[in-house]
């Protein structure tokens, strides 16, 4: 026997247990759904107490990803509550339904997760431009804000004693920046203003126990290591050494070849002769070949 096809979505598979869904108005471009809590308890932040004290009530409107092209938002009652710790400095706590909802944010965890994940792969105002195309309402700026908050909240990267260095611009020609990476994870430590040795030397001054670099061919970095840890062992990285070696090759290429190069005529046969066989191969394939030798 068939099992029945299923029709209808129940949203809440979507939302934390917590929220309880009551209303759903719809028009042509947005859906508003209507939630409330329903939590009994809440785990303060700062000491980490579970309460179950209501402090009182507040109310959020959201976003939330798009459905089918139509904006989302969401229009919650929550409560706040009072820790019960008499040794805790925190007077409410809000809920965050276990990571659905942040404090102060105007949307939902994973509709931010989701505009971070495509900023990084395209940039923050193309962000903004396929967001509104689906129907989320964000800025350039705001998109900016968002991913130098998740940077703020990212651990910082552990300084072992590999390091890779070197520079990139953020405008070409004129702002250069230095970057310094972990040299077995390859995830970035720090990015410094400026590529100059003096640059680098204060990074140094504070991270003496880095004992190898990697490091591109340019001058300035080099004599910042040699002058700050003279004992660390610097390596030319493999891809300024294919650079520097495909530089070389058409340098040389470049003065050793004359500037115009003349084809001799016996070679022009040969390819006349290869020309005339790929155009008969081609013939073959499209069947006109066929045709006029039954025509003729
Ligand atoms: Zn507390």
């Amino acid at each position: 026997m068939m099992k029945p096809k299923k029709t209808v979505l129940d949203l809440h598979e979507f939302f934390p247990v917590a929220l309880e869904i009551y209303d759903i108005v719809s028009d042509e471009s947005q859906i508003t759904i209507y939630m409330k809590s329903k939590s009994k308890e809440c785990i303060c932040p700062a000491c980490g107490t579970i309460s179950q004290k209501h402090h009182g009530t507040y109310h959020r409107r959201v976003q939330d990803l798009p459905i089918l092209g139509k904006s989302v938002w969401l229009d919650i009652n929550a409560y706040e509550f009072r820790c019960e710790n008499p040794d805790c400095s925190n007077v409410s706590n809000v809920e965050t339904f276990q990571g659905f909802l942040q404090y102060r944010r105007r949307m939902t965890d994973r509709c931010a997760f989701f505009i971070c994940a495509l900023a990084l792969e395209t940039s923050c105002e193309a962000t903004a431009d396929i967001c509104k195309a689906m129907g989320i309402q964000v800025s350039g700026d705001t998109v900016i804000r968002m991913l130098l908050s998740r940077a703020e909240d990212c651990p910082a990267e552990a300084v072992g004693d590999f390091v890779g260095v070197d520079d990139f611009a953020h405008k070409k020609g004129r702002t250069y920046c230095t970057v310094l990476v972990n040299g077995e994870n390859h995830r970035i430590i720090d990015i410094l203003e400026g590529r100059d040795a003096d640059t680098l030397k204060a990074w140094l001054k504070e991270n003496r126990q880095v004992r190898r670099f990697t490091r591109d061919r340019a001058s300035s970095y080099a004599k910042a290591i040699s002058e700050i840890l003279p004992d660390a062992m610097q390596i030319a990285d493999r891809f300024h050494l294919h650079q520097n070696l495909l530089d070389c090759i058409k340098s040389i290429l470049n003065s050793e070849l004359p500037a115009r190069i003349k084809i001799p005529k016996e070679t022009a046969e040969p390819r006349q002769k290869i020309s005339s066989q790929q155009e008969t191969e081609s013939k073959k394939k499209s069947g006109t070949l066929q045709a006029q030798t039954i025509r003729t």
